[in-house]
């Protein structure tokens, strides 16, 4: 055999390569046998015919099977009949495994296809969600590291609710429980104080019984916790984050975004600055100019941002809750202490909240007195409140659900099709 090539290598036209992979599609005339091999690189075609192979040989690979695994040599030329281009005509070959059928192949039904997830992500449509995912959560750290923050790593197993109790996992631990981490800002805050400007991905874990069309019970977070900054500040931080890694799945994946038919040119219109949006305004927009039955003081779940979002192409920043609305350590406003500083940011085309942030309260005595308002237990929380003891500095984060972030960006219609094993109430297989 020669050097094996990708399968996507250019400018071998005329040359013997050898390629290696897994059979895509095979399709026999008899004397003829065309086999559509792929890789981690893309897909070719290759030609089996007695011209360049013994009957046997011809026959051996004639009879091979789709995901069968295989190497092959021969002469690789252009051909514009091939699907893929170009055509490898065999001249020798090595067969690794000959399958029994393959039991996955298209619209076999949402369970059956979540159940063989280990095989289906072998299709084009999986390997080019996986690329892009890929490139996102790269990119995020990019973004970051060039921006001098310091990654870190916080813990999965806590004793300390960051979200509230109802979406807490408990686990065994030792005799005693422990939860399993819903959101790493307590501890990204603890490291401020040293490091300043830090950020983690890390998986969260939320018991959510509602079954909607972007939550998982495992997801990957990506949070970021800066000293010093304010919640306008920390949003022009995340629109530029944003921007670049939409930007980098541009450049690098316009065959991945083809296969997955997304529109890329609407990627291409994402620049910052995007809009800001007090929720107060937009509770009357979504009133007069959309019909939504919206008031003064209603939450907002996936299906109000669905209805909202259809409405823009550009993500959008949500500003200043109602106080009640959000949970205990946001920073009220103090021209308005009955909103908070903080903001959502809103994927556009119906998708909705990708990144939940803002202000922290940074004052001990008012931390206090919001942990009061909701009975939280000050000995389960003492070193969240040593933060605001000594050297307490102003300061605000993040944290952005990056399967939400592919899914948008990718145009993926569940966030269960954004990760490779999704965990949901009814699902931890395989
Ligand atoms: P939602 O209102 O959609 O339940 P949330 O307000 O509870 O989300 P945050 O606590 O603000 O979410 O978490 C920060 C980010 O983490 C969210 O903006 C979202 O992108 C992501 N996220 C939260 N919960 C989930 C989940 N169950 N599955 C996937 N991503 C999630
Ligand atoms: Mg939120």
């Amino acid at each position: 055999m020669s050097h094996i090539v990708e399968i996507s290598t250019d400018s071998l036209d005329g040359k013997e390569v050898s390629v290696r992979g897994w059979v895509y599609r095979i399709r026999s005339s008899g004397k003829l046998t065309f086999i559509v091999l792929r890789d981690s690189t893309g897909i070719i075609q290759m030609l089996s015919s007695t011209r360049s192979l013994s009957e046997e040989q011809h026959k051996e690979l004639s009879a091979l099977t789709i995901e069968s695994s295989l190497e092959a040599t021969g002469i690789l030329h252009k051909d514009q009949r091939a699907t893929t281009g170009y055509e490898i005509e065999i001249k020798n070959f090595k067969v690794y495994q000959r399958n029994d059928n393959f039991p996955v192949s298209k619209d076999l039904g949402e369970e059956f296809m979540l159940d063989n997830r280990h095989l289906w992500l072998r299709s084009r449509e999986f390997t080019a969600m996986m690329k892009v995912r890929s490139t996102v959560f790269n990119a995020f750290a990019d973004f970051y590291n060039r921006n001098g923050y310091y990654q870190v790593q916080p813990p999965i197993m806590v004793s300390t609710a960051t979200e509230g109790g109802s979406t807490l996992f408990k686990v065994p631990f030792f005799g005693e429980e422990v939860s399993l981490s819903q959101s790493s800002q307590f501890y990204l805050e603890t490291f401020i104080f040293s490091l300043e400007k830090v950020y983690t991905i890390s998986p969260s874990f939320r018991a959510e019984k509602s079954r909607t069309f972007r939550h998982l019970t495992e997801y990957w977070h990506a949070e970021a916790e800066v000293a010093w900054i304010h919640n306008d500040e920390m949003m022009e931080i995340e629109e530029r984050m944003i921007e670049y890694i939409v930007g980098q799945v541009v450049k690098h994946h316009e065959e991945e975004l083809k296969i997955l038919g997304r529109d890329i040119e609407l990627l291409r219109k994402i620049k910052a600055p995007f809009p800001r949006i007090r929720y107060s305004k937009l509770m009357e927009m979504a009133k007069k100019e959309w019909g939504l039955d919206l008031k003064y003081g209603d939450d907002l779940g996936a299906d109000e941002e669905r209805a909202i979002t259809v409405h823009f192409d550009k993500p959008v920043f949500v500003t200043h809750f109602p106080t009640e609305l959000k949970t205990f350590y946001h920073l009220p406003d103090p021209e308005n202490p009955s909103e908070i500083l903080c903001h959502d940011l809103l994927a556009p085309e119906g998708y909705g909240e990708i990144i939940g942030g803002g202000e922290r309260i940074w004052d001990l005595a008012q931390l206090e007195k919001r942990m009061e308002e909701y009975n939280l237990p000050k000995d389960d929380y003492y070193w969240y409140l040593d933060l605001r003891k000594y050297g307490s500095v102003p300061h605000s984060g993040f944290g952005l659900g990056l399967d939400r972030l592919c899914m948008w960006i990718m145009k993926l219609s569940n966030i269960k099709e954004a990760i490779p094993y999704p965990r949901t109430v009814r699902r931890t297989r395989p």
